[in-house]
């Protein structure tokens, strides 16, 4: 039996005249998830997304399990194709529904006939088609205020279509509608979250990592970009930079007392990312931080970070607890690989006793002892591209 997947598209309905814009976007990224499974046809109707599989063998329960992670989409159901005529619907309805229909106790019928040309009018459908379910499921019964399930009937241009169960999509805009924005991101638990949470807003995300070697090893640098590869079923492609930070801290650590070494790093990180930021035309940074989890993180510390960038600094974790934060770590599929105890270059050079109430004027009178230019300068950055579910 034919089949095809429809969306339901979410807060973009609200978007009025940019609704459209939207909407090309969604369908792109759907498309994009979907390239590596075989070829579909996706168009756009009446704020539905159809998705074509273009044969036979195309795995359409994978094909679900991806838009499922795709922003912008409040819902999607898989659908079976039938010829525009009663008999064929009537055939096709109970056999499309039989893994269905049997574990449920109540239903609805509801039709829509956008080809008005179709010889039955909506209400007819809908007693027509729930009468053929009666007759078939014998233990079904009408639930037309709390149905376990809706059939819905939709009559088209081309076909007609029987829905079968809607599931819940990833909610939040489309990726690349909101802009671009450069997520810091280390081998823990909160960044890659933080970057989810900002994908989910429709940011567009590229990523960067500081890396000291040979404080840090190649392993740690391996379980970033096994953080990244997770992220891109959410987010889309993502360019990952790292950058060589070893000179810096080691300036710092040379330099500078030793409990402000943390937020002077950061704003190091701060003004790195910023001219990365620049040239990857991004208009803002994310970060995982949240308020009050560890020194860095207060808000004098945090005043101090912010007092170096020039663009906004999105902490979309700010408000958050870690239980909170692990779940959705858990959920995208970060948490077991963030836990992997590879050495991060904040955990390095971690002074004993850091200090939680940092003022701008004690930071800045500190890093006179640095030639910050040069170093940031100096801080060498490359780049690798991660695709969406690269060829296994
Ligand atoms: P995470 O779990 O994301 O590592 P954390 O609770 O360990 O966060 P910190 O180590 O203080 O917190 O880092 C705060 C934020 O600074 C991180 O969420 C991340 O955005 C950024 N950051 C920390 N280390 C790095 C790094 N090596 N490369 C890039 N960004 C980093
Ligand atoms: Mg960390």
């Amino acid at each position: 039996m034919k089949e095809i997947i429809l969306i339901k598209c979410g807060e973009i309905a609200l978007k009025g005249l940019n609704r459209s814009g939207f909407e090309d976007r969604l369908v792109k990224n759907c498309k994009r998830r979907l390239e590596t499974l075989g070829e579909f046809k996706c168009w756009k109707a009446q704020s539905t997304i159809y998705i074509e599989p273009q044969s036979e063998d195309i795995d359409l329960d994978e094909a679900v399990a991806r838009l499922q992670k795709v922003f912008g989409i409040v819902a999607l159901t898989r659908a079976c194709v039938a010829e525009k005529n009663w008999e064929d619907i009537a055939a096709k309805a109970p056999a499309y529904l039989a893994d269905t229909l049997p574990y449920l106790k109540t239903f609805k019928v509801e039709a829509k006939r956008s080809d008005k040309s179709f010889p039955m009018k909506s209400p007819e459908i809908s007693r027509e088609m729930g009468a053929v379910l009666l007759s078939r499921f014998h233990h079904l019964k009408v639930d037309v205020n709390h149905p376990d399930i809706v059939v819905m009937v939709e009559i088209r241009e081309k076909y007609a279509y029987i829905h079968g169960v809607q599931l819940p999509g990833a909610g939040g805009m489309p990726v690349g509608t909101s802009g671009r924005a450069l997520l810091l991101i280390s081998g823990g638990i909160d960044s890659p979250v933080a970057g989810y949470m900002m994908a989910k807003r429709g940011v567009d995300i590229c990523a960067l990592h500081f890396q000291s070697p040979p404080y840090t090893g190649e392993r740690a640098w391996l379980k970033v970009q096994t953080l990244t590869e997770k992220l891109t079923e959410y987010c889309g492609v993502i360019d990952l930079f790292s950058a060589g930070f070893t000179e810096i801290q080691e300036e710092i650590k040379n330099k500078c007392p030793e409990e402000l070494f943390t937020v002077i790093m950061r704003r190091f990180m701060m003004r790195v990312a910023l001219r990365l930021a620049e040239k990857e035309d991004c208009g803002a940074i994310i970060t995982g931080e949240s308020l009050a989890q560890v020194a860095s993180q207060t808000m004098p510390a945090i005043a101090c970070t912010d007092a170096v960038s020039t663009i906004p600094v999105f902490r979309p974790l700010i408000g958050m607890d870690k239980q909170e934060i692990v779940e959705i770590a858990e959920k995208i599929g970060t948490f077991e690989t963030s836990i992997l105890p590879y050495e991060d270059c904040c955990t390095v050079f971690t002074p004993r006793h850091p200090r939680t109430r940092p003022t701008l004027e004690m930071i800045e009178e500190a890093e006179k002892a640095l030639d910050i230019e040069a170093l940031v300068d100096r801080c060498e950055i490359n780049h690798k591209r991660f695709r969406l579910y690269p060829a296994k």
